[in-house]
C-alpha cells in the first residue's frame, strides 16, 4: 500500500514525498480513506505510530481541496478552519512542525499556541493568519477569553492523546472548548480523538463528542 492508492491533491502528494514518507504505517493506511470520507474517528494509537500524519493529511487535504481558504479577516481575532489539542508544549510542537511540512507551499498557514510562553508573542504569530491551530486547551481556553481566537469556522477537531490529557486533569478546559457555543456542533463538524488507551472516560467524551464514528484500534 502506498500514499498514491487514496486520492490526495498535488501539493499534498508532493509535500509527502518532500517529507520522505515512502509508505504509510498502520494507522496512515487505516485512518486516512476514512477521514477524507469525513467520517468522525476514535483511534488506540501509541506515540511512534505515525498518528500525527494520520490526522493531519488527510484533514490539511481537505483544505486543499475546499480551494482558497475562506476565512473572516480580521486581524485581532482568528478563525481557524481545523483546531489540534494536545496535553503539551513538546507534543504540541511536534505536532505544529509536522504540520509545516504538509502544509508547504499551500495557502493554509499552521500555528501553535501553549502555556507556560508568552502569550503576547503567540497573539503575534497569529495575527499573520491562522488555518490549523494547534493548542493545549488551557493556553487556548484563555486566548478564547480574551476574545483573540473563536471557533465559528472550526470544521475539524482533532483530540490527540485524550487519555494524557485526561490525565493531566484538561477535563474542563477541553469541554469549555469542545462544548463553546461558537464551536460547530458534533455532527456539524469532523472530529478525531487519539488515544493510547480507552478507558471508561475516554469512551464518555467518544460518546459526547463523536458523530456516528468509526472505532480504529492498531
Ligand atoms: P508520530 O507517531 O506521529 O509521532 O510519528 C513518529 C515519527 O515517525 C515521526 O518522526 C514521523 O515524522 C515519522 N513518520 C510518521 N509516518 C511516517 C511514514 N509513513 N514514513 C516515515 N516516517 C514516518
Amino acid at each position: 500500500q502506498q500514499f498514491d492508492d487514496v486520492n490526495l491533491t498535488e501539493i499534498m502528494r508532493s509535500n509527502i514525498t518532500h517529507a520522505r514518507y515512502d509508505k504509510p504505517t498502520p494507522v496512515q493506511k487505516y485512518a486516512i480513506p476514512i477521514v477524507l470520507g469525513r467520517r468522525d474517528v476514535m483511534a488506540c494509537a501509541q506515540t511512534g505510530s505515525g498518528k500525527t500524519a494520520a490526522f493531519l493529511v488527510p484533514i490539511l487535504n481537505q483544505m486543499y481541496e475546499a480551494g482558497p481558504v475562506k476565512q473572516p479577516f480580521i486581524r485581532r481575532k482568528q478563525y481557524p478552519l481545523g483546531l489540534v489539542l494536545a496535553p503539551t508544549r513538546e507534543l504540541a510542537t511536534q505536532i505544529f512542525d509536522e504540520a509545516r511540512k504538509f502544509a508547504y507551499r499551500s495557502r493554509v498557514r499552521p500555528c501553535v499556541v501553549y502555556g507556560g510562553s508568552p502569550i503576547l508573542d503567540q497573539f503575534r504569530e497569529l495575527e499573520r493568519g491562522c488555518h490549523l491551530l494547534v493548542a493545549t486547551p488551557g493556553r487556548l481556553v484563555d486566548m478564547l477569553n480574551r476574545g483573540r481566537v473563536a471557533l465559528d469556522h472550526c470544521r475539524h477537531l482533532v483530540l490527540d492523546e485524550a487519555d494524557r490529557m485526561l490525565d493531566m486533569g484538561f477535563e474542563p478546559q477541553i469541554r469549555k472548548i469542545v462544548e463553546c457555543n461558537t464551536m460547530p456542533k458534533t455532527g456539524e463538524r469532523q472530529t478525531l480523538m487519539f488515544s493510547a488507551t480507552f478507558p471508561k472516560q475516554i469512551q464518555v467524551l467518544a460518546q459526547d463528542f463523536l458523530y456516528n464514528y468509526v472505532f480504529l484500534a492498531v
